[in-house]
């Protein structure tokens, strides 16, 4: 039989429609989806445990044989239960089996065979349920374990991806053009995709490894490079030059040279003949927001609207007032657009976009709703973007006809790990903090210093600065945590009597939130006792101080935003993480927050204490989801890959030719495997 990649599993042995469906499960539904799952684990073979050594509830794989098999007990209709004896002639276990009469058969008395599983039981009698069983001297020292679903098996799996190997015989197309093969030492996709299920020792799977990695990061680096050439061929929303020199002029500082910068790119972009589409990263504190208004004056120039995304109604009603104080003098129309007003308001807000009165329209996710159109959208902005989803950006931009989007995003990342992720987009980059910018100081220390962090804060207040409190947690009932209600009532009447105090958390109704950070804004609130909803993009430059409690629960990165909450005025600021049990991890942590303030530095020490999978959090980045790459671990990988894909695309933005045909099909499978889960 000639098996091909993309016949169904079906085609397999032992593979019906039943075990099909379950396949389904695994988003297995060809051969070439089978090869493609990966194993998650390799069992090493060739060290196993002693069942001595076994703890309850681990995994271990153990060398032995079966010296006794119990007769089969039939529990219930459709449960039966079979039992043997398995030891290591030191000590013994029970292996269990549910219902499968073929696994307990392949049991052969005698016959040495190591066992995979986690163990359970107790410290009598340990045991082992449906484990994985494996022939002493089949062959491959390292076996593969794979992500598994209801009604298929380890040793299935296995059996059914040797078996579409030896069909396909080598038959596997390769798509990757061999100069590119040659450049960068990259062994076959047969040999990967054999080595990287039955690896023979470690250079096998390292290079089977590579090799697969190497494909996926070239797939999304192109696809990604193709999703920007798609919207270079968009028709341009073209704007023409006017000169904004009055919006300089009218600043309270001067911007710093990055700033200037930004600002001539993104204005140069929306002369071009395609859409602009650009990241502004900038580290917090660096200006972003100046940036935003300078570009948005140009566009108000050209008669034109723009609407600015934010992901909260407190950073949307701050960048309202940001945007007001910067652009009313100058003649614009600034509006905002929340949730939280009243359907009149809101009714009212509709017909002033609509009919173009509002030239500048700030808001939440309120702006993409249906009743919301505009008169002539030319700019959408969104801040700090990892929070929206690309097709959120998407559905505000299509209000507008091909718009100029501008993603402002305070997560600064490793120019490599931009280019990747952002790889649709230009990049802008503020690098630079405003002139007079003092580091902030930062101080990790255990709550028996609490009073003399107080003393220190009420130090600050004295001098007529404010500051925030953090603390993560609202409930009262998380065991030690520091509630934020109960702790702002404590200061209160205990160490900050005397001090305004104002409370924030995210439970409170929109209207009181803007309340009280329009009262920290005017100075009326001396300290601002806060859940971490102040994470992002809050802006009062006369707080100094920022206190974090429980700040073990924090990353870095987050913490790194949190302390970004001060230091954003010419007065020496400060921060002090409280933690109460610190792990070594936490040490480590706080240890580095307190040397580093680099918002880049930190991102890549965070990326490679955490891993990619948290640091970016689930899907938000909006990228197809990887198989195998590991961005934070593949760097060089991951450069090879770049360049390739720059290469590619370079010579041919389409795939057209023939040779880079099976490069089309990978990218066309990663980026629908995106919209599937
Ligand atoms: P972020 O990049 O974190 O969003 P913001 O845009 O909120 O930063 O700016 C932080 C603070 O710095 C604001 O108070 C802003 O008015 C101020 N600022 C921005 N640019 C400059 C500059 N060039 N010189 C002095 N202060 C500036
Ligand atoms: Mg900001």
């Amino acid at each position: 039989m000639q098996l091909e990649l993309n016949d169904n599993v079906t085609y397999l042995k032992g593979v019906g429609p039943k075990r099909a469906e379950n396949y389904k499960k695994l988003s297995v539904k060809t051969v070439k989806d089978l090869l493609y799952h990966f194993p998650r684990d390799y069992i090493d073979l060739t060290s196993p445990t002693v069942i001595k050594d076994t703890q309850i509830g681990e995994t271990y794989a153990i060398a032995g044989r079966v010296v006794r098999k119990l007769p089969p007990a039939r529990i219930r209709k459709g449960m039966t239960i079979f039992k043997a004896v398995f030891t290591d002639d030191e000590e013994d276990l029970t292996v269990i089996i549910y219902n499968s009469e073929y696994l307990f058969n392949s049991l052969i008395l005698g016959e040495p065979i190591i066992l995979y599983g986690k163990i359970s039981g107790n410290m009598v009698r340990k045991e082992m349920n449906s484990p994985t069983v494996f022939k002493i001297g089949a062959g491959a020292n390292m076996q593969p374990v794979y992500p598994m679903t209801e009604g298929i098996t380890q040793n299935l799996i296995r059996e059914n991806i040797k078996n579409a190997l030896s069909l396909l015989n080598g038959r596997i197309y390769e798509p990757v053009p061999s100069g590119i093969l040659k450049r960068h030492e990259l062994c076959s996709l047969p040999y990967a995709l054999y080595n990287i299920h039955f690896p023979k020792d470690d250079y096998s799977f390292n290079t089977a490894k590579r090799r697969l990695v190497f494909d996926e990061l070239l797939t999304l680096g192109l696809g990604m490079l193709m999703l920007k050439g798609r919207n270079r061929e968009q028709t341009p929303n073209r704007l023409s030059g006017a000169d904004i020199d009055d919006f300089y002029k009218s600043l309270p500082f001067s911007l710093t040279e990055c700033q200037r910068k930004s600002i001539d790119e993104c204005i140069s972009d929306m002369k071009k003949d395609f859409p602009m589409n650009r990241l502004l990263q900038g580290d917090v504190g660096s200006g972003k927001t100046a940036v935003a208004a300078a570009v948005s004056y140009f566009v108000f120039k050209n008669k034109k609207q723009t609407a600015l995304m934010a992901p909260t109604e407190i950073l949307a009603a701050q960048h309202y007032e940001t945007f007001k104080a910067f652009l009313e003098p100058l003649g614009v129309n600034v509006g905002l657009l929340v949730g939280s007003l009243t359907p009149k308001q809101k009714s009212e807000m509709y017909q002033k976009i609509q009919d173009g009165e509002i030239d500048v329209i700030v808001g939440t996710q309120a702006l993409y709703q249906q009743s919301v159109s505009f008169c002539d959208l030319a700019f959408v902005i969104t801040d700090e973007q990892h929070r929206f989803g690309v097709d959120q950006r998407a559905s505000l931009s299509k209000k507008g006809v091909n718009p100029h989007v501008l993603v402002m995003s305070a997560t600064p990342i490793p120019r490599t790990l931009a280019l990747m992720i952002y790889g649709d987009l230009d990049i802008s980059v503020l690098n630079e903090l405003p002139k007079g910018r003092q580091k902030i100081q930062t101080y990790a220390v255990t709550g028996r210093l609490r009073q003399r962090a107080y003393a220190f804060i009420k130090k600050e207040l004295d001098e007529g600065r404010q500051a925030y409190i953090v603390c993560p947690m609202i409930e009262e009932n998380e065991s030690g945590l520091k509630s934020v209600k109960t702790y702002a009532e404590n200061l209160a009447v205990n160490d900050l009597s005397g001090y305004i105090i104002g409370l924030l958390h995210g439970k409170m109704k929109a209207a009181e939130k803007e309340k009280i950070m329009t009262c920290f804004k005017s100075g009326e609130i001396d300290v601002l006792v806060s859940t971490t909803v102040v994470e992002v993009g809050v802006d009062v430059p006369n707080a100094t101080v920022i206190m974090i409690e429980n700040s073990e629960r924090f990353g870095l990165s987050q913490l790194h935003q949190l302390r970004g909450r001060v230091g954003r005025g010419s007065e020496q600021s400060y921060c002090i993480l409280v933690t109460d049990n610190p792990t070594e991890d936490c040490r480590k942590r706080l240890k580095i927050m307190s040397e580093i303030s680099d918002g880049f530095e930190l991102s890549r020490q965070d990326l490679k204490m955490r891993g990619p999978g948290d640091f970016f959090g689930s899907k938000q980045h909006g990228l197809p989801k990887l198989k195998i790459a590991d961005m934070s671990e593949d760097i060089e990988v991951l450069k090879d890959a770049q360049e390739e894909s720059k290469r590619i695309f370079e010579s041919d933005p389409n795939l057209k030719r023939p040779g880079n045909k099976g490069l089309k099909t990978l990218i066309n499978e990663l980026f629908e495997r995106q919209y599937e889960n």
